[in-house]
């Protein structure tokens, strides 16, 4: 018998919950990944991988795959630099301390913010606290969110770029590791470190190649190319780098709810790939 043409099985390897700055549960992720059409999905909450649990649930509801992943927080010479960590043990010793850290930080981090910010605005830290999952991670996109309820902006966007922006009065810098120290513990811990969205456009620029291959001696193992904040024209220089590191070349949509215009699974990596992931890590689903 022939067999029809199957359609592609493809993953969307880079998504946000309320765990963290998305704006719908992880079961809802699902249910929209399994309209879709997608193969699975990889949960990828900043710092945190209490989604996880709730994750394997849904995919077996929707009959649908689950890549298990973290965005690491990080720095690479004092700028912000993301780290997917796929497949890690979050119970790892070393690994677990510092998602600690930074939650903590982070935590802090908004509180100082908000204070600033109420001098000006309409804000209290009860009202971006109530916005939390209990112990989701805390960012400024939920700064923006009480901003927005209050009237005071449009949309996160139009928060980031008037006041929570770096340049602002307001910006509080918050703890990040090392990024390539993140490369080498996300390895430890038994995962699969890939640099998330080195072209976006709110980094005004490209991932430099010295850091690529700084990372790539820590043990970088992919490079998250096809992503739709990545500047298109900063793109050619970093496929050449990734080429010649032997780095796996990722795609994701970085689905945030309606918190930011990427829609999930605007891009995708394939079940190669992910196959090929799955056999490095030691948590695969
Ligand atoms: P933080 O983790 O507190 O440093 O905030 C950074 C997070 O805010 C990132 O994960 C982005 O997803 C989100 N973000 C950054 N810029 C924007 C923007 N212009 N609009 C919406 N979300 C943004
Ligand atoms: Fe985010
Ligand atoms: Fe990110
Ligand atoms: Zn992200």
């Amino acid at each position: 018998m022939v067999s029809a043409p199957k359609s592609p099985e493809i993953y969307d390897l880079h998504t946000h919950s309320l765990h963290s700055d998305g704006t719908n549960t992880v079961e809802e992720i699902f249910a929209m990944a399994a309209e879709l059409g997608l193969a699975g999905i990889a949960v990828t909450d900043h710092d945190t991988a209490d989604g996880w649990p709730a994750a394997r649930e849904s995919a077996k509801r929707h009959q649908l795959d689950f890549v298990p992943g973290i965005e690491v927080t990080t720095k690479f010479d004092g700028i912000a630099v993301h780290i997917l960590a796929y497949g890690v043990d979050p119970q790892h010793t070393a690994l677990a301390a510092e998602l600690q850290r930074v939650r903590e930080s982070r935590l802090g981090r908004a509180q100082r913010m908000v204070e600033r910010l109420s001098q000006d605005f309409d804000i209290d830290w009860q009202r971006v606290h109530d916005r939390l999952e209990p112990n989701g991670t805390v960012g400024r996109p939920h700064i923006a969110d009480a901003l927005v309820e209050s009237g005071h902006f449009a949309d996160r966007g139009e928060a980031f770029k008037l006041v929570l922006h770096p340049g602002s009065p307001y910006y509080q810098p918050t703890y990040a590791i090392e990024a390539t120290d993140a490369v080498r513990l996300i390895t430890a811990a038994g995962g699969a470190a890939v640099l998330a969205h080195p072209a976006a456009v709110r980094q005004r620029y490209a991932a430099p190649a010295e850091h690529v291959i700084a990372l790539a001696k820590a043990g970088l193992w992919g490079i998250e190319l096809d992503h739709p904040e990545n500047v298109s024209s900063w793109l050619e220089p970093l496929r050449q780098t990734a080429a010649e590191l032997g780095l796996r070349v990722t795609g994701a949509s970085d689905f945030h709810g309606t918190g930011k215009a990427n829609e999930l699974g605007e891009m995708t990596s394939s079940a190669e790939l992910v196959a090929e992931l799955r056999e490095f890590v030691r948590v695969p689903n």
